[in-house]
């Protein structure tokens, strides 16, 4: 299954549902990008990161220069590829910007091929028509398909709300809200007890790039999968009373309609 919907419309919760009840492993392409920018934070690689791209090709320059001037500067590091996917991640995340087809699609390939290719909610991704292609060319090739598109739906305004209050589990991933889901005590994570934190790009600026990202190429990217015969149920991101069983209800109608058996 794929789900789908603007940054902070709220996947996650439904990305839990589908699951727990259908034992689908996640696969999340900003959670990928965000563990090599952290392999790349703790690598202390210092420097520009305008100089690895080409704007006017709008292309990364090649992969062997990026690790050239890491080891050049750090010396031997065993995981160097990470360090540069992690710089190509940074660059385009730290402004909200999304990462060019070419890179995404090179990683979520990898990671999908670890799962034998089903049995994933994919989140994230696709997020451009490009991407939708490419999923839709992989699968074909690996004799699976997507089942099923379910679209989170929510309002700019309430998300930008949302977004900013959002707080997040750095070890086990539960999101709260400092306004609408608090933890308990406020400032931890009520499973790992360990401080709760923002993430760099919830702010509103990041946020407004985000949407406009979304409406320019993830919007086209749903009809690609649209058009090719995939089935799409919609679901509330706001609901009037947040529990765990009332998200559980509201993405068991809405797919209800295209389970078999
Ligand atoms: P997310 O956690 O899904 O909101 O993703 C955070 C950031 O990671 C996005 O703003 C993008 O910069 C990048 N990203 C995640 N998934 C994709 C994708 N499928 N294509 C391009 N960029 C992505």
């Amino acid at each position: 299954m794929v789900v789908m919907g603007k940054s902070g419309a709220g996947k996650q919760p439904r990305i839990d549902v589908l699951v727990k009840e259908f034992g689908l492993v996640q696969l999340s392409t900003g959670n990928i990008f965000r563990e090599y920018v952290g392999a790349f934070d703790r690598s202390g690689f210092k420097g520009d990161l305008e100089r690895f791209y080409d704007a006017e090709r709008d292309t990364f320059v090649p992969d062997d220069v990026i690790i050239g001037a890491i080891r050049e500067q750090l010396g031997n590091v065993d995981d160097a590829r990470s360090v540069m996917l992690g710089l190509k991640a940074k660059y385009f995340m730290n402004s909200g910007r999304f990462v060019p087809n070419s890179s995404t699609n090179e990683l979520f390939a990898e990671y999908f091929s670890k799962g034998d290719y089903k049995g994933f909610v994919l989140d994230g991704y696709p997020r451009t028509p490009d991407q939708s292609s490419f999923l839709l060319d992989l699968c074909a090739d690996k004799g699976t398909k997507v089942d099923l598109v379910l679209l989170v739906e929510n309002e700019d305004e309430l998300i930008i709300e949302r977004t900013m209050g959002r707080r997040i589990c750095k070890k086990c991933g539960k999101v709260y809200h400092v306004k609408f889901k608090p933890s308990k005590d406020g400032m931890n994570c009520d499973i790992c007890n360990i401080p709760l934190i923002q993430r760099a790009d919830d702010t509103e600026e990041k946020i407004r790039t985000r949407l406009a990202e979304y409406y320019d190429k993830a919007v086209p990217a749903l009809a690609v999968l649209e058009k090719a015969g995939i089935p799409v149920a919609r679901v509330p991101g706001n609901l009037p009373v947040f529990t765990d069983e009332a998200v559980r209800e509201s993405v068991m109608i809405a797919i209800s309609p295209y389970l078999k058996g």
